[in-house]
């Protein structure tokens, strides 16, 4: 298929389209490099620079695109509660114009990346796409709108669509992984104080409601949500806008994950208790029955002994580049 595929110098954004090309489809990538990196952009893919609201239109234009994967968005949490109009503009403003460009040209299909933050914080868990969505901050309910607006395309005007709602993605494939300028998540947070890169980890709040007071949180590994992405595009139908939950249906303490870490590196992660992090929820787990019994999608890498594993050996590798490009 001939796909767009925005943000896709971001980390989901390259292994999504990295998996796509390997699988023969013939890719454009469209990143303006706010926060991607060009060495993630893999090879054979056809390369765009540029914010996609504004140029959207003009790729889309050029050639029969079949689908578009849309990742390019603004993702952080704790930034999205001080800066909320940077998130509105960035993910729904953007997002508009792109359905438009889409519908103007004849553009199909559309898979969404979307976040547990849509649901908030959970009356239970795991999660299950029909409980209520009350996002408790300003990503959250950016996503979720989005989600309001492809239901609308897809009534009024056919888009075939899909909505994932990622929970904790983590973990590397080949030689692309999480490296951004400036990181807030854990695994790659955890796993720069390993390389000595940071003193500690801060652990946002252990005063939490849950079994040891730190965050329970669902990790999903990099490579299984690619997949889902190719499933999702393969069973998407006009005029249908299909929403599914993607997690490994296990729950990990950020305690949980920073001994993880410790194990598969056999360094010393020194770990201090800070305050909460704003817009933070205490527990998200999710369910994925529903992608799995409608799609067929069967994560492989559901450990976090891998995810970890996986996410160390890129970290580590980046460490020894960034080390050997100062000598
Ligand atoms: N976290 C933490 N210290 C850090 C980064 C994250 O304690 O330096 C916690 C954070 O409060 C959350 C969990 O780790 O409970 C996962 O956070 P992350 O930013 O990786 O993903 P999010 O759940 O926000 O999408």
């Amino acid at each position: 298929m001939k796909l767009l595929v925005t943000g896709g110098a971001g980390y989901v954004g390259s292994v999504c389209a990295a998996v796509l090309l390997e699988q023969g489809h013939d890719v454009t990538i469209v990143d303006n490099f706010s926060t991607g990196n060009r060495e993630a952009v893999p090879e054979g893919a056809h390369l765009v620079e540029g914010n996609v609201a504004d140029v959207a239109a003009n790729v889309l234009s050029a050639g029969d695109f079949e689908g578009v994967l849309h990742f390019a968005a603004r993702s952080l949490v704790g930034e999205s509660v001080e800066i909320p109009s940077d998130y509105w503009h960035g993910n729904v403003v953007t997002t508009l114009a792109l359905l438009d460009a889409m519908r103007e040209n004849n553009v199909p299909s559309l898979v969404f990346s979307s976040t547990a933050a849509t649901y908030g914080e959970p009356s239970k868990v795991p999660i299950t796409e029909d409980m209520p969505t009350q996002p408790t901050n300003p990503y959250g309910a950016t996503k979720l709108s989005i989600d309001f607006m492809i239901t609308s395309f897809a009534k009024a005007y056919g888009l075939a669509a899909t909505s994932l709602r990622y929970f904790n993605v983590a973990g590397a494939y080949g030689d692309i992984g999480e490296n951004r300028a400036i990181e807030t998540h854990l695994i790659p947070i955890v796993l720069q104080v390993a390389l000595g890169h940071r003193d500690k980890i801060y652990l946002f709040g252990d005063d939490w409601n849950t079994p040891d007071g730190t965050p329970v949180r669902d990790y999903i590994h990099i490579r299984d949500l690619a997949d889902a992405h190719v499933l999702a595009l393969q069973a998407n139908k006009p005029g249908v806008h299909s929403i599914y939950n993607l997690g490994s249906g296990e729950g990990y303490s950020v305690k949980q994950v920073v001994d993880m870490c410790r194990k598969v590196t056999g360094r010393d992660i020194p770990a201090e208790v800070a305050p909460r992090r704003a817009g933070d929820p205490a527990v998200l787990v999710a369910s994925s029955d529903k992608i799995k019994s409608e799609l067929g999608w069967k994560p492989t890498r559901t450990d976090l002994e891998t995810i970890a594993t996986d996410a160390w050996n890129f970290t580590r590798n980046l460490g020894d580049k960034a080390h050997s490009a100062k000598r």
